[in-house]
């Protein structure tokens, strides 16, 4: 495979977009906390109810956007080990390209796609 690197820019671009993803992934579950506890708050009894519901809001984000803000930590992580851009599993160069549609992929192309057939099997 014929995979370019990126640049000092496009790796600040990517950068930046995780952490805008990152972001708005907060400011959504910050929002539907806000939702949950206007919707509970009538009431002595109800108040109880809504601390309740905020306490597991916390871990209440979609189960996408859980997984989705936990790759994009790692993806973070690897950007300041300066690691970023290597397949989790091959170790070689993802790819400028790929990492621009899939800012937060772990696995280059032939990795996700051998994950991928394995998991068609056990399913
Ligand atoms: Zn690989």
């Amino acid at each position: 495979m014929n995979a370019t690197e990126l640049t000092t820019v496009e790796l600040d671009n990517l950068k930046e977009s995780l952490l805008f993803q990152k972001a708005s992934i907060l400011n959504k579950s910050h929002e539907f906390k806000a939702e949950q506890s206007s919707v509970t708050a009538h009431g002595d009894e109800a108040e109880i109810a809504s601390q309740d519901a905020s306490n597991n809001i916390s871990i209440h984000l979609h189960e996408r956007d859980r997984v989705a803000l936990y790759s994009i930590e790692r993806a973070l992580g690897k950007i300041a080990e300066g690691t970023y851009g290597q397949c989790e599993s091959c170790g070689e160069i993802i790819g400028a390209r790929r990492l621009q549609a899939r800012p937060f992929t772990a696995l280059c192309i032939e990795c996700m796609e051998e994950q991928e057939s394995h998991s068609n099997i056990y399913q």
